[in-house]
């Protein structure tokens, strides 16, 4: 498939809310929606597979080799996503995903616009105008659905946003709600507290409430406040930390809200690439693939 295609495919896909998007998917059609969080260390790479066989991974941690490892569970060699939202830029979030758009087939960049510059982020932006043809500049008005029935609800940042920032970029990571049938899932990057919130008021209430929480910015103490966690309701938090991390991540004044409010942790600096999987209507499966511990949760 030729770039200036893929970038078309890309417009498509974006643009065309509510339509199918007009591409093969990269993978086998099933009947449920897949999550891999995957364990690559300190950083963000979440892997989400649409029951009609796209392929979108979330961040791609700064580790290639790690990052390819963890993949490789879940996508078959050549490696192909149709795909990648770069939810802001550091390093533990973008890190990897110069030398994965050049090993891997990508469909679609997405990320967020900033004013930061550096010979990381210049490298980056040129190995996906050279491979996939261009980036789009997603916010809160970008909402798009992914093959025929996943939906992400894009809530942050605000078109009204400063975004051309230099510093201070985990304020304007993309968030969004993953929707597919009564499943949804809340994904802040490393928002802190007042973002997310402010994120959240840009849903329908009732729709706020989720069933999974990817906790912000690793489980720092500065994210998913009481008042956020009260606003999303979650049944399933996840964290995704490296083991032994210098920061601290999750903070125990985090750990200590989740369990005041009965929401279970699933963790990957402790259990490994977590996967769930989700018909949307009456089950949630939950497996560590380190452990081997593995959940069955209703709707
Ligand atoms: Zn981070």
């Amino acid at each position: 498939m030729s770039r200036s295609l893929n970038l078309l495919i890309g417009l498509l896909l974006v643009y065309a809310v509510g339509m199918l998007a007009p591409i093969v998917p990269t993978g086998k059609p099933t009947t449920a929606l897949r999550f891999g969080f995957l364990d690559i260390g300190q950083g963000d790479a979440i892997l989400i597979q649409t029951p009609d066989g796209y392929n979108a991974l979330i961040d791609t941690g700064a580790n290639i080799g790690r990052l390819r490892q963890e993949l490789a569970r879940f996508l078959p060699m050549p490696m192909r996503l149709d795909l990648l939202v770069l939810t802001h830029p550091d390093l533990d979030h973008f890190g990897a995903a110069e030398e994965l758009v050049f090993s891997s087939e990508v469909g679609v960049v997405m990320t967020v616009d900033t004013a930061k510059s550096d010979w990381r982020l210049q490298g980056l932006n040129a190995a996906i105008l050279q491979r996939v043809g261009g980036i789009m500049y997603i916010n809160d008005n970008h909402d798009f659905r992914l093959g025929c029935c996943t939906e992400f609800d894009v809530l942050w940042p605000g078109d009204n946003l400063i975004t051309k920032r230099e510093t201070e970029v985990n304020e304007v990571s993309v968030a969004f709600v993953v929707k597919y049938n009564k499943f949804r899932a809340f994904l802040g990057g490393d928002l802190g507290s007042e973002a997310e919130l402010q994120a959240l008021h840009n849903c329908d209430p009732t729709l706020c409430e989720v069933y999974l929480h990817k906790l912000g910015h690793h489980g720092s103490k500065y994210s998913s406040s009481l008042d956020v966690l009260k606003a999303t309701q979650p049944r399933l938090a996840v964290v995704s930390a490296g083991w032994g991390n210098l920061y601290g991540h999750p903070h125990q004044d985090v750990l200590q809200r989740l369990s005041d409010l009965n929401v279970e942790v699933w963790r990957t600096d402790l259990q490994g690439t977590i996967y769930l999987v989700t018909d949307g209507l009456s089950f949630v499966s939950v497996e560590s693939l380190k452990s081997l511990e593995k959940k069955e949760l209703k709707i």
